[in-house]
């Protein structure tokens, strides 16, 4: 579904992305692991666009970006493939960011309405299927601020799957969550992983990342350090900054 070929990524002088590869075909889940600083959610944001890149390809579904100037000037060119993208690669956020001044069902039915233009009585459906799906489709009413931080976790879930994109993007899904209430959220996860869904997926829970995923990487100061299956990233790690990391971590 996404595949990026050589990735650079600069905020002004600092290069975050130094040439970064990642392939993630459909049905895959792919985890991002790495310090904080390493680019994690960097890379992430580039693939759906929503940072520019200076150098390297990008492509969703075999489709290339189209690019115009270079370097600190490079940018999409075609904004039709931009929303196509975006819309096709849901992101989840740490910070859940819902809209506080909509119930739950409508924070799940408004990307699909106004930027997809669907058909109202069919984005109701799929908003209370999906919510049913996320275990919270009594809370279709409630406004955000009165559900647990795990259910509005669990509605941000609702609202990307809702887009019915190509691959979902979680950036850190569980951090912001008290450990009970992460539990619920890598439920939900884990059902996604097991239907087959594409995600990629930046955590510090490793447990997580060696559960669900069918390739890790392990991203260091803009590189990848070393890569592969997850059994044999956390059970045999080659490199000495991974071997320190996970011992830091796990
Ligand atoms: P964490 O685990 O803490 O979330 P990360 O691996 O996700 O870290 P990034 O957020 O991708 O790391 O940041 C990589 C580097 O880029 C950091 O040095 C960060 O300070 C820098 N950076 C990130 N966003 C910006 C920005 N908008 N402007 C300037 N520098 C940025
Ligand atoms: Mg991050």
């Amino acid at each position: 579904v996404i595949e990026i070929r050589d990735l650079h990524k600069s905020y002004g002088p600092l290069e975050v992305l130094k040439g970064v590869d990642l392939v993630a075909p459909r049905g895959n889940v792919i985890s991002l692991i790495g310090s904080s600083g390493s680019g994690k959610s960097t890379l992430l944001r580039c693939c759906n666009l929503l940072e520019d890149s200076q150098q390297g390809d990008i492509l969703f579904e075999g489709e290339a970006v189209h690019w115009k100037g270079s370097g600190l000037h490079r940018h999409p060119a075609d904004k039709a493939q931009v929303l196509r993208i975006r819309t096709n690669l849901s992101m989840v956020f740490q910070q859940f960011n819902l809209w506080s001044h909509m119930t739950i069902l409508q924070n799940v039915m408004e990307a699909p309405l106004t930027v997809l233009k669907r058909d109202p009585a069919e984005v109701e459906a799929k908003a209370r299927e999906y919510l049913a799906k996320v275990g919270i489709v009594e809370k279709c009413d409630a406004w955000p601020a009165q559900l647990s931080g795990g259910q509005q976790q669990r509605a941000a879930i609702a609202r990307a799957l809702c887009m019915e994109p190509r691959a979902l993007l979680f950036d850190e899904p569980t951090s912001a969550l008290d450990p009970e209430l992460e539990q619920e959220v890598v439920k939900v996860i884990k059902a996604l992983a097991d239907e087959g869904r594409t995600m990629i997926i930046v955590t510090h829970d490793m447990k997580l990342a060696a559960d669900v995923s069918d390739h890790t990487i392990f991203l260091h100061k803009g590189l990848i350090e070393e890569e592969g299956p997850p059994d044999q990233l956390f059970g045999n790690p080659q490199s000495e900054r991974l071997r320190g990391f996970l011992s830091a971590t796990m």
